[in-house]
This record gives C-alpha cells, structure tokens and sequence, in this order.
C-alpha cells in the first residue's frame, strides 16, 4: 500500500489536471452513450418505421398490460422511460424524412463532440503523462547524486542504468497506455451498469453474476505478472551491465583476445532476459481470452434468455433487448481493458518498487539541520581516535588513528598494498564517516560542517584520473562557476600543460573524448593538476600514480605536482621516494594502525615495515 501513496506524489502536483480529464471523461461517456442509444432508433427507425410513429400510443397501451407485473418490462422503469421520451420527442418529426433526417444529424452531432472531447482529454492525459515520467527520473538523478559510495559499491552502474532507462519506461508504458483508460473505463463500465439496469434488472442481475468470476482471474493473473515482471527487470539490468562492462573495457578484452567469451557473456544473459519476458508475455496474453470467454458464455445465455422474454412478450420489447445487447457488448471493451490494465500496471509497480528502492536509499552521510560553514582553514586537521571498517561483518581497516597534520604540512602516507592508505585519506572529505572517532578541523568536528563547503577545501587528485567528455577548458574549470580565461591558462600553465593544449587543433576547445581518450595519459594527469590548482584550495589530498609514464612526461607531471604541493597542507599517498624524502613527515601505515610516524633517517631506524618497504619497492621503483 506505501508504494500507491509514493506514487500518489507524483500525481499530486497535478490534481487540476487530472479533475479537468475526469470531467472530459463523463462528457466523452456521455456523449459516446447518447450516440450508441440513438443508433438503436436509427435502426429501428429503418425497419420498423410504423411503430415510430405511432409509439406513444403503444407504449401507453403496455402500461396497462400484464406483462409489469413481471418486473422485467422496460416501461416500468421510469427513469428509463424518461430518457427515452425525451430522446424521441427530439428526434420525431412530423414525417419519417423529416426524423431519418434528424437522427442523422443528431448521431453525427455526438460523434463530432465526443471526438473533440476525446482530444482535448488525450492532451491533457499526455502532459501528465510526460511530466510524471520527466520528474520520475529527475528525482532518480538527483537521488543517485547525493547517494553515499557505499551505495554505488553494491550496484553496477549498468544497473543503475537500466532504472534510469528501462524501469521509468516501464512507468512511462503504464502512464501511456492505461492512466487515461484508468479513469475511463470504470467511468464507462458504471454507466453502462445504470443503462443495463434501467432497461433490465433481471437481465442485469445476470450479467452482474460474472464480475467476481472475471475480477478473480484478474487479480490472480495480475499479482502472477508483477512478480515476472520484478524478475525481467533483473534480467534486462543484467543484460545492460554486461553490455556496458564489456563496451568500456573494450580494450582488455581485446588484448586477452576474449571476445568469444564475451559474446557468450552477453548471449546467456540475454537468454534468461528471453526466458523470462516469454514467460511474462504467454501469461500476459491469456489475461483476454480468457476473460472473453467468460464474458461470451454468459452473453449466450443471455441470448437465449432475453430472447425467449421477446419471443413470449413477456414485457421486454425487442428495441429494449437490442438497447441492453449494444450496451453490453460496448461495456466488453472497458472491461477488457480494465484486466489489461491490471496487468501493464502490476509491470509498472514492479519496476517502481526498485525505482522507489533508489529514490527511498539513505542518504548515509550526515548534515547536522544548522550544520555550518567551514569558510576558513587556519591551524590543523586531527584524527581523533578514528576506526574505520567498511561492513558490518569486516574487521576494521583503520584502528585507533591518531594524527595531528599542520597548516602547510606535506604528510606522506606509506605502508604496504591494503594497509589503509586509500581509506584513511577518504575520511577527509566524508567519503566515509569513521566508524568510532572523529576528524576535527581547527577544532571541530568535520561532521558539524556542511560537504559542500567542507569539500570545497580541498582538492583530490588520484590514479585514475576522471575527466568528463568535454572540452580541455570545460575539465580544467569542472565545478566552477565563474572563471577566466586567464585563471585557467594560468592554471595549465603552472600544471605544466599549456604547452600541449596550445598545440591541440582548437587549444582549450578541444574535445578530449570520452574519458579524455584523445589524449596521453601523462597529459591527462596534468589537466587533473591544472583543475586542482584553478580550484586553489588550501588542503589536498593525492594520491600518486604507480603506473610509470616515460621520462618526460614522468619529469613534466612530477614538476606540476611540485607547484602544486607548494603552499598547501598536503595528506599524499606516496610511491615515489623523492615525494617521501621531501615530506615534513612520514607516516608508516600497517594493517590499519600507525606504524611509526617521523622523517625518512629516522624511520630506517626505528620502524623495520618501513625499511622492508623502503628496500623492496621504492628503491627498485626509483631504480626502474
Ligand atoms: P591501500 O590504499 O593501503 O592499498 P585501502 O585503503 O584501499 O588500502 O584498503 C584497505 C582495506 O580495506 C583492504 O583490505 C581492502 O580490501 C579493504 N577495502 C577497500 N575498499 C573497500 C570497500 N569499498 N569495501 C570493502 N572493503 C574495502
């Protein structure tokens, strides 16, 4: 029942509208039934022409007759009786040419006026429609933007795809093809129940048996499609993921000479994608036959019923009985639809069960109501006590971290692969909170700080570089609002990458392609550093490459991360020994506890994970 009311929400911005198609709806129907009751005149009016006029008459002749006491005689209806007075006496003229005439002209009147109510509602139910879907995926994108890491460790991003895609469709399909019958159809069905009615209770008491038979199977087909639909949509983000993985990493695969494999890959995921929307769909579409037979075996009877009261003049006029046939196969339709729609819509409510799953995710990290800005870095950072573990069942990746790091001070963080390294410098900016303990600015905890301006502090520059499919200007000046063009020159040209932006075709207009894929990786690296020296801010965190460039580019990177070290307070994860030599400090990181802490000569001494370190890797990397 929650997910009706979630997505009552997206509705709600739109009541007005949607009350304005409802009323277009009861004109349609109104319209729509008043062309059906007067196309029965029509025919009769062909074939029984006599009786037209002398109808009155006859009519008042049955009153008196036996055959009320029935109960089944339409003319005892009055309300029924009413209606169609008034219809006639509008439609009979002095003369049948002149009534052929009028019940000409009066069918065409309602057929024109039903049909443009019927697009003024169309357009109506097409801007709800698209406004939903439009604010459905906004609201997705502006959930997945503030979502926490851990969020994104557990899903693949084609996954995420396919709901931004796939499952909004899945609504958009709903809203499309049954938000506009949804309101129709019972409106339809309800009066032609009242007509039913008001012609034959008899003959609708019978009609009636059928509606718990047939609401049965639909319910039990629908909630069948809701949970086939819950696995398709599983299937077809599969299917996007592994299409996605392999697309990207498109040049591994390549070099392993694994496309076969792939294929394979993505042909089994694709099979069970198949297997399960067959399914869906042979489900699917027993929905309407089945119904249909339903509906006819009691038509049927209702043939042999009604007509036997006919033949016997047991009250019901033949007009009466083709009125209550044509309004019974007219209500065949909605309810057809309804059960259809049964079923498109369970679809949609499985595919806003996980779109809702994005949407409801909590937002982990915390912001304090008055939580305030960090407009100035003036003394220190501090690691109070802090623990760190990413799950529940792990053993904590940092224990009892205590550090105080100065304004201006360059700490390098060193240890062997899976020490911590990576994890202790994304607690800086809240990537993660500390599991036990705190991280204190100046004094305060970093949590009473808003992200954005505790962010806007610092810079990252890490491994893998992340530049967007833009121009070299557009990544240089990511994320920020208003700069010119002489800052960002200034700032490539510190970050030793003017040279070659000058030699592109188009300079700083230049597409670098997706993930900067026009360019080398020693030049990506140093957009980075110009993007971290335009953001200027006081304290950076850097993480160092491993992978070596060639001697040049090593030389022009490593000059760009001298500037940019210069004047700031640095926490760098550092693989190359001129980085650790130059540090003010050295900290030894090993299993997730501090080692040993101090300058280069004096961890030889003192810390021998150091010495190790410092003899096997960064002696050889320095040598290589
Ligand atoms: P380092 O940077 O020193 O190589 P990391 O900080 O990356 O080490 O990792 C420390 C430990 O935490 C490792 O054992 C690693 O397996 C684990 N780890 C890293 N990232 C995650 C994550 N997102 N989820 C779970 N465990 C992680």
């Amino acid at each position: 029942m929650k997910l009706y009311l979630k997505i009552l929400q997206f509705l709600k911005p739109f009541w007005k509208a949607i009350t304005v198609s409802l009323l277009l709806t009861f004109i349609y129907v109104l319209f729509n039934n008043l062309s059906l009751w007067i196309s029965v005149d029509f025919v009769r009016e062909l074939f029984e022409p006599e009786q037209v006029q002398s109808e009155h008459v006859v009519q008042k002749q049955k009153k008196n007759s036996p055959s009320d006491m029935l109960g089944i005689s339409a003319a005892k209806n009055g309300f029924y009786e009413k209606i169609n007075k008034s219809v006639k006496s509008l439609l009979i003229r002095n003369n049948r040419y002149d009534t052929l005439l009028m019940v000409c002209l009066v069918i065409f009147l309602s057929f024109f006026f039903k049909n443009v109510v019927f697009y003024l509602r169309q357009v109506i139910l097409a801007f709800i429609e698209l406004k939903i879907v439009v604010n459905i995926r906004n609201k997705l994108h502006h959930a997945l933007m503030h979502l926490p890491f851990r969020f994104f460790e557990k899903r693949h991003s084609g996954d995420l795809t396919s709901i931004v895609f796939n499952d909004v469709n899945a609504v958009n399909v709903v809203l499309n093809n049954s938000f506009g019958k949804m309101i129709l159809s019972p409106v339809q069905i309800l009066a032609n129940i009242v007509i039913l009615i008001m012609i034959s209770w008899k003959l609708s008491l019978i009609t009636f048996l059928v509606i718990p038979v047939s609401t049965f199977v639909i319910v039990k087909i629908g909630q069948s499609i809701r949970r086939k639909n819950r696995r398709v949509f599983r299937e077809i983000s599969n299917v996007v993921s592994v299409f996605t993985e392999g697309v990207t990493a498109v040049r591994i695969v390549k070099a392993f000479a694994n496309e076969d494999k792939e294929i394979e890959k993505f042909e089994a995921a694709n099979r069970a994608y198949f297997k399960r929307m067959f399914a869906e769909r042979r489900l699917r579409f027993a929905t309407s036959p089945i119904n249909e037979i339903i509906l006819v075996l009691i038509l049927v009877f209702l043939l042999w019923y009604g007509g036997n009261m006919v033949y016997s003049h047991s009250g019901l006029k033949p007009e009466d009985f083709i009125r209550f046939l044509v309004f019974l196969f007219t209500m065949f339709q909605p309810i057809k639809d309804l059960s259809g729609i049964n079923n498109t819509v369970q679809a949609g409510l499985a595919a806003a069960e996980r779109i809702f799953a994005v949407i409801d995710s909590p937002t982990e990290i915390y912001e304090p109501p008055h939580a305030i800005e960090l407009k100035q870095f003036k003394n220190d950072i501090t690691y109070e006590n802090v623990s760190f573990k990413y799950n529940d069942d792990q053993e904590n990746v940092l224990r009892d971290i205590n550090i105080t790091v100065h304004k201006g001070e360059t700490v390098a963080i060193v240890g062997p692969s899976g020490a911590g390294k990576t994890t202790f410098a994304n607690l800086l900016p809240r990537f993660y909170e500390p599991t036990t303990g705190r991280i204190l600015i100046d004094g305060v905890d970093s949590k009473r700080f808003t992200l954005a301006s505790l962010r806007k502090k610092m810079s990252i520059v890490t491994q893998d570089i992340i530049l967007f499919n833009d121009t070299i200007r557009q990544n240089i000046a990511y994320g920020m609002e208003t700069v010119s063009e002489e800052e960002i020159i200034h700032a490539a040209k510190v970050a030793n990458a003017w040279e070659f932006i000058q030699q592109q075709e188009k300079g700083l207009d230049t597409h670098i392609g997706e993930k900067g894929i026009r360019i080398s990786g020693g030049q990506k690296q140093r957009l980075s550093i110009a993007r971290a020296i335009l953001k200027n801010p006081p304290i950076l965190i850097l993480d160092e490459a491993t992978s070596s460039l060639d001697t040049e580019s090593e030389r022009l990177v490593q000059e760009a991360i001298d500037n940019l070290l210069e004047n700031r307070t640095v926490l760098v994860i550092a693989h190359r020994l001129s980085t650790i030599k130059n540090a003010d400090r050295i900290v030894v990181l090993n299993q997730g506890k501090i080692e040993a802490m101090g300058r280069h000569s004096e961890l030889i001494q003192k810390s021998p994970v150091y010495k190790n370190l410092y003899e096997n890797q960064l002696l050889s990397q320095t040598e290589s």
